[in-house]
């Protein structure tokens, strides 16, 4: 087991890694709300293979959620994220509370304009300025020269990656793959909402994703085509989409033949809970 340092200051967190800076390592944040699991551990392994001291957030962040969502809700347990970060390593843990992070008379937004607007954006309208702004403020606060990000939120990946090149962030966004449960389900702090009815619905969205996987390795490559296969494997499983999409990889704009890098997106409705979850489509991995 490895000691913890938890912070609760910018200011602190600056000092100590300054410290770490100049015994020459390399610094790697890991952004998180908390309620870890092994998806998030997998990011911090992740940060450890390249950097030597390795920053791990767990902050609520508000300004993310919109007033209907589950902010209030949404699990916190700041033990027990520390006894898992334990088992991975000496981790800098900084545990900021919403006054630290949003001071009275804070007035700044950080927004990706394009990027922001489909999908998630749509739904959730002023989710990704909530998430541009604190990862910028967390980039910043912690002068990363990494920052570790899961594909499961691929939406998210990619504004955070078209800030920092925006913005010439320091800090160098990793791309990290979805660790999934043993039957497919893409872990998730929200996963813990599900009944076990529920989380036997929600297989469905891994399950559409594999099988327009499945069909673009035979060769389909007409869009509708994959999102009319995935919209009936959800409604089979009597779960609504918000969306069941191909979307080209780096824009994000819907595609209608999949003659580019792809992204298949889902997000869907299962009982009270949303979930998401993607898989990248490459017409080049088709086998003949
Ligand atoms: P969250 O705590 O949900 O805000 O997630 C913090 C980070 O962990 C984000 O970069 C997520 O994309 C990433 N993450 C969440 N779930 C997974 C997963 N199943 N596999 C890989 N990364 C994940």
């Amino acid at each position: 087991m490895s000691a913890l340092t938890v912070i609760t200051t910018v200011a602190e967190l600056r000092r100590l890694v300054d410290e770490r800076r100049k015994r020459g390592e390399m610094i790697g944040l890991v952004p998180t709300m908390g309620a870890l699991h092994e998806g998030h551990l997998s990011l911090v392994r992740a940060a450890y293979s390249e950097c030597a001291c390795v920053v791990v957030s767990v902050y609520v962040n508000p300004t993310q959620f919109a007033p209907h969502e589950d902010f209030q809700r949404y699990p916190r347990n700041l033990d027990h994220d520390l006894q898992l970060l334990k088992s991975v390593g000496d981790v800098l843990v900084f545990a900021p509370t919403d006054a630290e992070m949003y001071p009275a008379g804070f007035q700044t937004t950080v927004e990706v304009t394009k990027l922001s607007l489909g999908w998630e954006g749509e739904l959730r309208p002023t989710h990704f300025r909530g998430v541009a702004t604190v990862v910028t403020k967390l980039f910043t606060a912690a002068d990363a020269d990494f920052a570790y990000f899961g594909q499961k939120d691929y939406q998210q990946l990619r504004v955070v990656e078209q800030m920092a090149r925006d913005l010439n962030l320091r800090t160098v966004v990793r791309a990290c793959p979805t660790t999934r449960e043993p039957d497919g389900l893409a872990m998730s702090s929200r996963n813990r909402y599900l009944t076990s009815e529920e989380r036997q619905q929600g297989l469905s969205l891994s399950r559409a994703l594999a099988i327009a996987a499945e069909m673009v390795k035979r060769g389909e490559s007409n869009c509708a085509e994959l999102e009319a296969a995935m919209r009936d494997v959800l409604a089979s499983a009597g779960v609504k989409s918000d969306y069941a999409a191909v979307a080209d990889r780096e824009t994000l704009q819907p595609l209608t033949q999949l003659t580019r890098p792809a992204v298949a997106l889902i997000a869907a409705k299962v009982g009270k809970t949303r979930l998401i979850d993607n898989m990248l489509l490459d017409a080049k991995q088709r086998v003949i």
